[in-house]
């Protein structure tokens, strides 16, 4: 595929080949671009600024429905590109096209409520006679840089937002899985004025800065790794920035729980898209007494998933991103297994996949859960009581989702007090995200919110008028 600046496709010499992490088999070919290009379309974007601010609302609000359907045509042809480059089972892939139509939806309906407020300026000294109101106006350019897990979900929930509040838009996806999200860019760009939208390919390393550090750029919107958001931040400078890092969710099982219902939820979170999920169950700090009923029930249900070919819609887990994202899991496990953690089920690696894994007597300390394992792994940790539990929750730089497990109302509340996260559930796995709520971590998790409305308001910027 190609990138697009100023609605054209630009092919390049340089190309990066992009791998089905199944069988290492190359799908397709993107151009490896590079700072001169990233220039390109910052300018192109710069110029496309103003046809976007002089469209009416009911407009643009006609055009996204328009992409809309025609991107609804290509649902299956577009999912079946995300379960090829990324390795997600064909039946998420669906999943995630079903949601991303749906975020783009309610960005179309978005676009007509954009609001400012009147002021009662005769409230404050020497307002007495003047009439005040705000206008929200767009930001200028925006840079949208996403990961490799959910390539258009998470990339249509900065682009769609952008648009909506009339801002033009370079976005960078992943080198790992840039197909799908080109796809999409490719048919927003035939719908939208050139230049509206950007998609250029190549290595974050060699363009970010670039895009990032462009006074040209008003905002960068940045779902990724916490290295790379803070690198992000410290270069990016005057501009705005929402960064969606990562996430190390712990699921809290309370001796009153559920047992049954905790154990699908954790089950549910730990090995979805092989565990390569921001909001995953990455630690499960269960309470002592019942951690015994809860493990053995865990691995039962760990042992039914379905390992294979990410195009079965029988499969349940399909393989790692690459072998190097495998071999990263399998380290962080044979650590814990070093350091006294006991394995209970799976453990092992071949080539790119990682069999689902469960480990018990973890420690807080442990690599394994103080940094992010991106895999398919439920590490047990066994707590007296709440707060021992609350503490260990609280024991890494994170913070982006929680989930506690109790049927008795006042722990609930308590957790949800002491729990330092963008979103505590209860009775709920942490993973679990409705595309219209406000979801950002807290601490090293990032920074802003996301979630149509909340994106959308974030993508403008607020004039105040004052009528003497
Ligand atoms: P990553 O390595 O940080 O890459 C994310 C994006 O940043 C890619 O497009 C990457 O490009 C680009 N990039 C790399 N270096 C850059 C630089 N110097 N300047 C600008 N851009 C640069 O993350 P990943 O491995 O793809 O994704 C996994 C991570 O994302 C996990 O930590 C996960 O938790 C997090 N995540 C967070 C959320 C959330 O909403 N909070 C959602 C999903 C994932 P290239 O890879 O092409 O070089």
């Amino acid at each position: 595929m190609k990138m697009l600046i100023e609605g054209k496709l630009i092919d390049k010499n340089k190309k990066i080949a992009v791998k089905n992490p199944f069988n290492n088999e190359i799908i397709d070919y993107v151009p490896s671009g590079d700072a001169e290009d990233a220039k390109k379309a910052i300018s192109a974007a710069t110029k496309a600024t103003k046809s976007m601010k002089e469209i009416s609302s009911r407009k643009l609000s006609r055009i996204m429905y328009d992409i809309h359907q025609e991107l609804k045509e290509k649902h299956q042809e577009i999912s079946k590109l995300i379960s090829l480059e990324t390795g997600k089972p064909i039946r998420d892939s669906l999943i995630e096209m079903d949601r991303s139509l749906q975020t783009l939806l309610m960005a179309a309906e978005e676009s007509k409520r954009i609001y400012g407020e009147t002021i009662p300026m005769d409230a404050a000294i020497a307002g007495k006679t003047a009439f005040g109101f705000t206008i929200k106006i767009p930001l200028g350019v925006v840079v949208a840089i996403s990961p490799f897990n959910y390539p258009v979900n998470l990339a249509i929930h900065k682009i769609a937002p952008a648009l909506a509040a009339k801002n033009t838009v370079v976005f960078k996806p992943s080198t790992k899985a840039p197909l799908a999200a080109l796809k999409m860019t490719e048919i927003m760009g035939r719908h939208l004025p050139d230049g509206a939208v950007n998609a250029i390919t190549g290595p974050g390393g060699v363009l970010g800065d670039q895009l990032v550090t462009s006074d040209q750029v008003n905002k960068v919107s940045f779902t990724g790794s916490v290295a790379t958001g803070l690198s992000i931040a410290r270069k990016a400078g005057m501009k705005k920035l929402t960064l969606e890092l990562g996430g190390n969710d712990p699921l809290i099982v309370l001796d009153d729980a559920d047992i049954d219902a905790a154990v699908l939820g954790a089950v549910g979170g730990s090995y979805l898209n092989a565990g390569q999920v921001c909001i995953g169950v990455k630690r499960l700090i269960v309470q002592e007494n019942v951690a015994d009923e809860f493990t053995e029930k865990l691995v039962y249900r760990t042992q039914k998933v379905k390992t294979g070919d990410p195009l079965d819609p029988e499969t349940d887990m399909g393989p790692l991103i690459d072998e190097e994202a495998a071999i990263n899991v399998e380290q962080s496990v044979n650590d814990a297994l070093q350091k006294g953690a006991q394995l209970l089920c799976g453990g092992k690696r071949e080539g790119t996949f990682f069999q689902p894994t469960v480990l018990d007597q973890v420690q807080v300390d442990m690599e394994l859960v103080q940094k992010e394992t991106f895999g398919p792994v439920s590490p047990v940790i066994r707590v007296k009581n709440l707060d021992e539990a609350i503490k260990a929750a609280n024991s890494t730089p994170y913070g982006l989702q929680a989930g506690v497990f109790t049927q008795n109302i006042a722990k609930a509340k308590k957790a949800v007090r002491e729990i330092e996260a963008g979103s505590v559930l209860i009775n709920k796995q942490p993973t679990f995200r409705t595309d219209n709520m406000p979801f950002g971590g807290f601490k090293m998790s990032g920074m802003g919110k996301e979630g149509v409305k909340y994106a959308v308001e974030d993508m403008t910027r607020t004039k105040m008028v004052i009528i003497g």
